[in-house]
This record gives C-alpha cells, structure tokens and sequence, in this order.
C-alpha cells in the first residue's frame, strides 16, 4: 500500500517453537515493548501486528502468527506456516532439547513451506547466561549451513529483539 509516498509491504510470519521458550513474550516485547514474567500461556494461535521501517520510504508489516508449541497444537502448524512468507524458530538457550526442536522444525519448513520462505533460528532467554547449554557457535554454524538468519535474543531485557524483526525485514522480498 502507498501513504505519503511510504511503501508499506505486508508478510505473514509464523512464530514455532517448544513450549516455554519465550514465543510470545517475544511478540509481546517487539509490539509493545512490555515483558510480563507471569503471563499465561498462549491457546491454539495469537495474532499481532507491527511496522518495522526498512529505510526513509519503505516499511515491512509483519502480521505475527504465535502458534502454541504444546505437543497437542502441533498438527495445527502447518495452517500457519503454509502461507507464511517468514518464519521464526525459537529455543532456549538454557535447554537443548529445544534446540533439537528447533532443527526438527526447520527441516519440516524446508520440506513442507513455501522454498522462499525467510526463516530465522532464533536462542532466547541470553540474559541467562550462567544457565547456557546451547552455545552460539554451533547455532551460527547450522543456520549458515541451512541459510538461515540467526540471532540471540531476550524479550527479558529486550536485547537484540528489535533487530531480530529489522533483520528479517531487510530479508524480505521488497519489490516496487
Ligand atoms: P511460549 O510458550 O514459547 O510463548 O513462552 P512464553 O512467552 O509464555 O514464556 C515462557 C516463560 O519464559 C515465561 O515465564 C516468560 O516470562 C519466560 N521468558 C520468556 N522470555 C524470556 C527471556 O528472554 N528471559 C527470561 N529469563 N525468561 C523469559
């Protein structure tokens, strides 16, 4: 769409990732910038909205999918990721057994999504340092093999959340 010569261009991102591992606190820190550590637990899918500007006369809109990660919505995914131009894959740095989910689903996106599809392999929760059992060098080193965007984050702290969603954006197919 075109307001005061701004070009705005809209993408669906899904958001997938185990239980626990700071989905929606996610959202929520990048939408409103608030972190709420007692908020309840996110039913079946949520939806957000939020405009990141790319440069002086272009912005992305992203329109959030946050699908719950319990075993029981799992089949439900695919709605989402289907028409999803990007997708963020979120763990927790403090458990690998949620990295080792993460990599499960990006091997279904590969198979399964969109071939354009963006996807961001993201380790939230970095505040927690001293808790670490997924190191960044290994991340790194799957997401370049898979060509994927990589970032560390915390919604906590808000740390590197912002640029989680500009990095995205300026992945974005943005044509005129
Ligand atoms: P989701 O189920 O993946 O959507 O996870 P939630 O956003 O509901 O977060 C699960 C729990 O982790 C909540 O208690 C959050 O307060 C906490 N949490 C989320 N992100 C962070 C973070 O970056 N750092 C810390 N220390 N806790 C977090």
């Amino acid at each position: 769409s075109v307001s005061g010569g701004n070009r705005v261009f809209n993408f669906k991102l899904v958001l997938l990732g185990e239980s626990a591992v700071g989905k929606s606190s996610l959202v929520v820190r990048f939408a409103k910038d608030q972190f709420d550590e007692y908020r309840e637990s996110t039913i079946g899918a949520a939806f957000f909205t939020q405009v990141v500007p790319v440069d002086d006369t272009t912005s992305v809109k992203f329109e959030i999918w946050d699908t719950a990660g319990q075993e029981r919505y799992k089949s439900l995914a695919p709605m989402y990721y289907r028409n999803a131009q990007c997708a963020v894959i979120v763990y927790d740095i403090t458990k690998a057994e949620t990295f080792e989910r993460a990599k499960s689903w990006v091997k279904e996106l590969q198979r399964q999504a969109d071939p354009d599809i963006v996807i961001a392999l993201v380790g939230n929760k970095n505040d927690l340092e001293t808790n670490r059992a997924v190191t960044a060098e290994e991340c790194q080193a799957y997401a370049d093999e898979g060509g994927l965007l990589f970032k560390e984050t915390s919604a906590k702290t808000g740390a590197n959340v912002l640029e989680l969603f500009q990095t995205i954006a300026k992945k974005m197919p943005l044509d005129s």
